[in-house]
């Protein structure tokens, strides 16, 4: 019993660092100070005579604490959703949750996030709740869906679609256009609702150009300095309602669908110090960008105007600026291989100088997925334009016919079949054979090259356009491959534990919620534990206590998420208890289910036994309980 003495009314926990919770049954002598206090209450269960302490108890886990201390075995006692107790714990609770041979973990902090549209329609949130994220923050990358004047969201639509890759059918029909205007009545509509993971959302500078700027705003025309003022108060705005950052694009590789850079792209430093200083003024909230060239040089897209590494001087200025965090997205490259290393060199050196960069890493290649229903190689030929509209199994027995199998293999991509983005994917497919795999259960991220499409084409003595025909054709067209790009280059993932085990680093980039019917990263948060922690066989592993940290602890620091994030007593009941043996990643599946029936893919994971969010239980056995204890998350200067 760990509540059973009464100081003053209230029982009182003693928690000793070294041995986890003491059972304090006495007064304690004078001089010997509490560590902890909680405010735990025994209280009547409705359906009982017998008093329950806690609301849960999780019972018999493994904690890793999200500290990155070491792991070690306890209870975890909750109330009113909070940590009231760790240790032994025998006072009656209304809920049990069995963690025997399991982990307790906090729940993942995914900083990474392209919920906007959905938040506003759906309260699931997948892929992120099945993958163990219990709070989600979005509005990255300079795309989002405020501030926006009645009538001009087809604009916004555009640029959300061409970025991430998010049905514009399903932006426009599933939001309710005309509820908002301004960022924080964005954030009102949002605080209406309820949902399964915690939310929060940042102000996106793409948003905020077009909405003071208009047509000058979304063709990259300079800012006046009017134009700046204007947009520095409405970020200054957002800020004081609750946004928890700023974001902006400086890739050409991020465009509307209309074919034009994010508004903001182009923004000079000017600019972005003037809304470093609304940050400043604001006391809290992070400056989030995807810089340029972090997506390679993209000389087919005329080129980008500077490397990452030329990009950090700005970084480091408005990190002084805005008194702020500033992270910004890293990953390796095909054409230089070893670029990121210099840039988290330069991160480092920054830092010591009194900045605060935290470069943004995937823990595995951004995985670019195809399929004969999704994106693929033979999409833009004209033969398989007749038929792409025919119900999968007509397509599949048409592509079976050996005279449309033969026409498809002997042309080219019309280049009026397909959208510019489109264009660009077909030809990096047709390029990245190489690099191409097949997704099997569970799902093999670091595969041996010569498992590759080509390489297994070229055992095979066929074509290797040949061979992937045939191959998209398997299990009725259904089978997904996924092209491994960045961190993937030398057929490793070693720069992965790299920028793992750089203590600048936060992890992310998942990219949940966008480009839909392409990347599926959400279930990068889960890959942490299974291939880090547990199955990589190709290197060296990395520690289970290291990756709790940096999906938990370390992403809610850098949010300010103050309450939450690490297993301890008073933070918030945000939770999961994971069968780490059992823990994987299930193959893509395309389900229609975003709004007008708009499809997107999913990739449910196997393992987590409950996942907890403000104490409740959200999910049980991989399976949604359909509480919605979820809310929005407003940012505030800490007090
Ligand atoms: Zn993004």
């Amino acid at each position: 019993m760990s509540w059973s003495t009464s100081q003053g009314g209230s029982p009182v926990t003693w928690f000793d660092p070294g041995r986890g919770l003491l059972p304090v049954l006495w007064s304690p002598p004078d001089g010997l100070a509490f560590r902890h206090r909680t405010s735990v209450r025994p209280r009547g269960r409705p359906d009982s005579k017998e008093p329950t302490l806690f609301d849960v108890v999780i019972k018999g886990g493994t904690v890793v604490d999200g500290t990155g201390g070491d792991s070690y075995s306890a209870d975890v006692g909750i109330c009113d959703g909070r940590i009231v107790d760790i240790g032994k714990l025998s006072g009656p609770a209304a809920q049990t949750v069995d963690a025997d041979g399991a982990l307790v973990t906090p729940g993942w902090v995914d900083v990474h996030t392209h919920y906007d549209g959905q938040a506003t329609w759906d309260d699931a949130l997948e892929p992120s709740a099945s993958n163990g994220v219990t709070t989600l923050v979005m509005g990255n990358c300079g795309v989002g869906f405020a501030p926006v004047r009645p009538g001009d969201h087809d604009a916004l639509i555009d640029l959300m679609e061409g970025v991430e890759d998010i049905p514009g059918s399903a932006l426009s029909a599933g939001m309710p256009w005309g509820s908002w205007e301004t960022f924080g009545e964005y954030l009102d509509l949002l605080d209406q609702r309820s949902y399964a993971v915690d939310i929060a959302a940042q102000i996106a500078h793409g948003a905020v150009r077009f909405y003071v700027m208009g047509e000058r705003g979304a063709a990259n025309e300079d800012a006046t300095d009017e134009d700046i003022a204007a947009m520095s108060s409405i970020i200054a705005e957002a800020m004081a309602s609750g946004a928890v950052g700023f974001s902006t694009s400086r890739t050409i590789g991020h465009k509307a669908k209309s074919g034009r850079p994010v508004p903001g792209t182009f923004a000079p430093d000017e600019e972005l110090l003037a809304f470093a200083g609304a940050l400043r003024s604001a006391g809290h909230g992070v400056f989030e960008a995807i810089v340029a060239g972090t997506i390679g040089s993209l000389e087919r897209l005329g080129g980008e105007r500077a490397k990452p590494i030329d990009e950090l001087p700005l970084l480091e200025a408005v990190a002084h600026a805005s008194g702020r965090p500033v992270t910004f997205t890293v990953a390796q490259l095909f054409e230089d291989p070893d670029h990121w290393r210099a840039v988290l060199d330069a991160a480092a050196r920054a830092n010591l100088n009194g900045a605060v960069l935290r470069p943004q890493v995937i823990p595995r290649s951004v995985t670019i997925m195809t399929s004969l229903d999704t994106y693929h190689l033979f999409m833009g030929r004209p033969t398989y334009q007749k038929i792409a509209d025919l119900p999968l199994a007509e397509r599949v027995a048409e592509m079976r016919r050996p005279e449309v199998r033969r026409a498809i293999l002997g042309e080219s991509s019309a280049a009026d079949g397909v959208n510019d983005f489109s264009t660009l994917i077909v030809e990096l497919f047709g390029l990245a054979l190489p690099l191409t795999f097949r997704l099997c259960d569970p799902v093999d991220y670091e595969p041996r090259l010569d498992e590759s499409v080509y390489a297994q084409a070229v055992a095979a003595g066929v074509d290797p356009f040949e061979y992937m025909f045939d191959l998209l054709l398997a299990d009725e067209g259904t089978a997904f491959y996924a092209l491994l790009g960045s961190n993937f280059v030398n057929g490793t993932l070693d720069v992965c534990r790299e920028m793992l085990l750089d203590p600048n680093t936060v992890t992310g980039l998942g990219d949940a919620g966008a480009h839909v019917n392409l990347i599926s990263d959400c279930s990068a948060s889960t890959f942490h534990l299974t291939h880090w922690a547990r199955d990589r066989s190709q290197g060296e592993r990395l520690p289970l206590e290291l990756l709790v940290h940096k999906l938990s602890e370390a992403n809610a620091e850098l949010y300010g998420f103050g309450d939450r994030g690490a297993v301890s007593l008073g933070k918030r009941a945000d939770l999961n208890v994971i069968d780490f043996e059992g823990l994987r990643i299930r193959p893509p599946e395309l389900r229609y289910d975003l709004p007008t029936g708009v499809s997107r893919i999913l990739q449910p994971a196997e393992g987590y036994l409950a996942t907890l969010v403000h104490g409740e239980v959200t999910r049980r056995f991989d399976a949604d309980t359909g509480r919605r204890s979820g809310r929005l998350v407003r940012g505030a200067p800490a007090a």
